[in-house]
């Protein structure tokens, strides 16, 4: 009785509109996720080509990173928000898949970011993976990898520690903390390699920088960074 009654709600699903994760305005046949519009008006940051662009210089005197650049400009209300708002907090894997296959044809045409040995996505710890049932990173590493196939090793690089109290912390123990919170649990997986981080968005860089302290603690490991998004 219960699948019967819930059958015509499932069913009207299936003819309502697919909507744009950046206007929400009702989708084309063709469009992915994101209408044409915001295909085209995407605040792409043009930085992956210029040493020194604003995302280099959050690590400049704390950790040596070979590239690191954003593929888009986080602003307030706009599309880009939304779009991540929809992959993190939505369940909509799908937008997340296609922000990473443009992400990796906008990041592998610049010589800078080449050659990439594996690409890793920046860990949530697992009980935020249970709670979300999938890692955002992870996903548009996935998007990614389907326009420009990297080795991605499973649980090369692990979050071990809560980091919910950064807030509460000062620089030096946000750091310690940081520090503390990510695990490569075998070192042969990296070693000799040239890393590409992937996160979703990246603010002061914190946890970015203690994931590549965590891969340069091996030794012998080059990384660069790449975020959706630069808030
Ligand atoms: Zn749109």
């Amino acid at each position: 009785m219960r699948t019967l009654m819930a059958w015509p709600t499932g069913l009207a699903g299936l003819f309502l509109p697919r909507r744009c994760a950046g206007c929400d305005r009702p989708l084309m046949i063709g469009e992915d996720s994101l209408c044409l519009h915001c295909l085209t008006d995407l605040p792409r940051t043009h930085w992956h080509a210029d040493p020194g662009n604003p995302i280099e210089q959050l690590f400049w005197g704390k950790v040596e990173v070979r590239a690191a650049s954003s593929f888009l400009r986080f602003q307030r209300h706009g599309p880009v928000q939304k779009i991540l708002h929809r992959l993190k907090y939505q369940g909509d894997r799908a937008v997340g898949v296609q922000l990473g296959r443009l992400m990796a044809e906008d990041l592998f045409a610049c010589p800078r970011f080449g050659p990439v040995d594996s690409i890793v996505p920046v860990p949530l710890h697992t009980s935020k993976v249970r709670q979300r049932g999938y890692n955002q990173s992870q996903v548009i590493v996935e998007g990614m990898c389907a326009v420009h196939p990297l080795e991605r090793p499973a649980d090369g690089l692990l979050r071990v520690v809560r980091t919910s109290t950064q807030t509460r912390k000062g620089r030096w123990d946000r750091w310690a903390n940081v520090h503390e919170a990510f695990h490569v649990p075998d070192p042969s997986t990296f070693r000799g390699r040239h890393v590409l981080l992937v996160d979703d968005v990246v603010t002061t860089g914190a946890t970015l920088e203690g994931c590549v302290r965590a891969l340069q603690a091996i030794g012998d490991v080059q990384v660069s960074i790449f975020t959706a998004a630069s808030a």
